[in-house]
């Protein structure tokens, strides 16, 4: 027997429709607010991710999936949407033709982690980024977006927790201090931590080490190394989302472990507990670093697992379309070719599903309940003494009621199905 790889699985049909159903409404609320779709390739080249999410990151460093491919090229699997989208608008120019263009995403993404209950190894995300303002406003504008989209997953209640990084130069006056701080019990950090406080101390934040979690939690909040234009800038972020109606609260504690991101960073959090179901921030460096031209952004990412698959919501599979049934006299087959043409004829005409029995020959009840089964909801019978008459049988599979139909009435009485 062959099973799917530990950290994957497969999406089953009753699954795939709540997936697409809530896909449908999620990109509903974003087209209304100005964007549009882009797709980027799965793999990518590795050094795209160590140039713009970080070398030192947990991401790039131990959870992607790189390999070699026959021209021994280091490839990856993307681990995550915002670089290679970048990428794209820098390689075709979009940000010169569409200087404030908003673009969403949908797909898989790939880290190599421990799975845990709504973490998988390939996740799919839908994610925005929204280029070419620098605004509090669109910053808050796009927290209310996440949490309406959050709404309608159904999620149950969940928190925005946010915080500022700061700018740049607020970045190197933190990861002075920082490094201060660690380099007093550098003995205790553990091995990784001693590494990043060389390289990059802020990336101690993200070290899930027991240990060094205890340390850090007494290190100094980043909200002391903000420069004033920084925390202005958040202050306004804030009273914009006041103005939406937008819950939050602010988490001083709160980095990203990734190394793009400038100023406001946030998650959202089940009240439930758990992992964050979608996080982002801003990265107004990430496009200039990239080598395009300077280009402020924001965007956010979730992860569907966490949003639909435990969410609250799961409903019953709702019992659906209609099932052709016949039964010929033998050697004739005059009944299958009214049901198998009456098949194409309504698909054409109506949005429910309608199906062609696959029991040829078996009794009219043995084909019903294998319809039952299949989760439709009627039945159209088309047997040897309803042949002669030029009539058809509509049955309701779910209160068992039924009804002759001539056959010239039949479409009309079946769009009202
Ligand atoms: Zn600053
Ligand atoms: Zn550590």
């Amino acid at each position: 027997m062959y099973q799917a790889l530990r950290g994957t699985y497969d999406l089953l049909p009753d699954e795939a429709e709540r997936l697409r159903s809530f896909l449908n409404r999620a990109i509903s609320i974003l087209e209304r607010a100005g964007f549009r779709e882009i797709e980027t390739p799965i793999i990518e080249e590795a050094r795209l991710f160590d140039r713009s999410v970080g070398e030192g990151s947990d991401i790039v460093s131990k959870e992607m999936y790189t390999f070699p491919d026959r021209k021994n090229r280091l490839l990856a699997l993307r681990p995550e949407g915002t670089a290679p989208i970048v990428r794209a608008c820098i390689e075709h120019n979009i940000y010169y033709a569409n200087p404030s263009v908003r673009l969403y995403y949908f797909g898989p993404m790939f880290r190599y982690n421990r799975p845990q209950k709504g973490r998988y190894r390939q996740f799919l995300q839908l994610g925005v980024e929204i280029f070419g303002s620098e605004a509090a406003y669109t910053d808050a504008e796009c927290l209310y977006l996440l949490s309406e989209i959050l709404k309608e997953a159904g999620t149950g209640s969940f928190c925005v927790e946010l915080n500022s990084l700061g700018c740049r130069t607020c970045q190197d006056n933190y990861g002075k201090t920082l490094a201060e701080f660690l380099e007093k019990r550098k003995e205790e950090l553990c091995e990784d931590c001693r590494n990043r406080l060389q390289k990059n101390p802020l990336r101690t934040l993200d070290c899930k080490t027991l240990i060094c979690k205890e340390i850090l939690q007494d290190s100094p909040a980043i909200k002391n190394s903000i420069c004033i234009p920084c925390e202005e800038k958040f202050k306004e972020v804030l009273r914009y989302c006041d103005m939406l109606g937008v819950k939050y609260r602010i988490n001083d504690k709160l980095v990203r472990g990734l190394d793009y991101y400038t100023q406001t960073v946030f998650e959202v959090i089940a009240e439930d507990g758990g992992n964050a179901i979608a996080a982002g921030g801003r990265y107004d460096k990430l496009v200039e670093d990239m080598g395009g031209r300077p280009t402020p952004a924001i965007g956010f990412a979730f992860g569907l697992e966490r949003c639909l698959f435990n969410s609250v919501r799961a409903v019953e599979p709702k019992k659906k379309g209609i099932r052709l049934v016949y039964l010929d006299k033998p050697g004739e087959t005059r009944a299958l070719e009214k049901a198998f043409k009456l098949m194409v004829a309504l698909r054409r005409q109506i949005e429910t599903p309608v199906t062609l029995s696959s029991k040829e020959g078996k009794k009219i009840g043995n084909q019903l309940a294998m319809a039952d089964k299949d989760n439709c909801r009627f039945a159209l019978i088309f047997g040897p003494e309803e042949i002669e008459k030029g009539e058809v049988i509509l049955r309701d599979l779910d209160s068992g009621t039924q009804e002759s139909l001539k056959e010239t009435d039949l479409t009309e009485r079946v769009k009202k199905c």
